[in-house]
């Protein structure tokens, strides 16, 4: 990480100027973005969609962690790739655009798959993660991750037409396993791609993660740490799911009780 600004430069108070007009938000708040850090786990369409709000809001570092290569079907459900990026790595092809789009940004990529072995590595150096990723099994690895490491992180799921976004704040949130058994999500339906999906939710439910960790970094508005909000696109219906406590024999969660 490069060293911390001390405070916002001209550029910085020219090019932020925008969200710097914003209630609650000042120079203070700007500067704590610009000198945070966010591991985005999974380059699917959310994980895309969230990087690039998350740089363009002038977070100081981005760790991008994804094994895939772009292939065809991912120029349907993202704008940022175009076809001279299919068979490059996903990571690669997203430092090279977001490295053109804000060149301040400090960017790590990591192209190894997300394992067991190799989750909390991805981790440490982060203040705050993202997880994007299509495999339920890898969502639980990265919460169990985080919960060992008292990292937040902000969970996406999309089935269909719907999607729910949480954040998960360790000592004040139950872990992803809690949720999805709260959610009867225990059986680990189909999700993202597999279950077809529309580019404009998938930008959707980034951005609104990318929103949710600019709160969580410049300690703006209210997360509660409880709450899940499902929004039913194709009914045009929203959620707001409340109480998500743990379960009593959670071992993640019984641990930081
Ligand atoms: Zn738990």
């Amino acid at each position: 990480m490069k060293q911390k600004k001390q405070s916002l430069t001209a550029e910085d108070k020219e090019r932020f100027a925008p969200q710097l007009l914003l209630p609650g938000m000042n120079e203070a708040r700007q500067l704590k973005l610009n000198n945070a850090s966010a591991v985005i786990i999974g380059l699917t369409p959310p994980g895309l969609s969230c990087a690039i709000n998350l740089a363009q809001a002038g977070i100081g570092k981005l760790i991008l962690q994804d094994h895939a290569s772009v292939q065809p079907a991912d120029l349907s459900t993202h704008f940022l790739f175009s076809a001279a990026d299919v068979g490059a790595k996903k990571t690669d092809a997203l430092q090279n655009k977001l490295s053109q789009l804000h060149p301040s940004l400090e960017i790590e990529i990591n192209s190894d798959q997300f394992n067991v072995h190799n989750a909390e590595k991805f981790l440490l150096t982060a203040d705050i993660a993202v997880e994007a990723l299509e495999n339920w099994q890898d969502k639980l690895l990265a919460s169990d991750s985080c919960m060992r490491l008292l990292k937040p992180l902000i969970h996406s799921g999309i089935i269909a037409y719907s999607f729910h976004v949480f954040s998960m704040i360790p000592r004040r949130s139950a872990c992803l396993r809690c949720v999805f058994a709260k959610l009867g999500l225990e059986d680990f339906p189909p999700y993202g791609i597999q279950k077809g999906m529309l580019g404009a939710i998938a930008s959707l439910v980034g951005s609104f993660q990318a929103a949710e960790a600019i709160k969580l970094i410049t300690q703006i508005g209210t997360i509660s740490g409880n709450h899940l909000l499902r929004f039913d696109v194709l009914r045009s219906e929203f959620d707001d799911m409340t109480e998500l406590t743990s379960r009593s024999d959670c071992p993640d969660c019984g641990r930081l009780n």
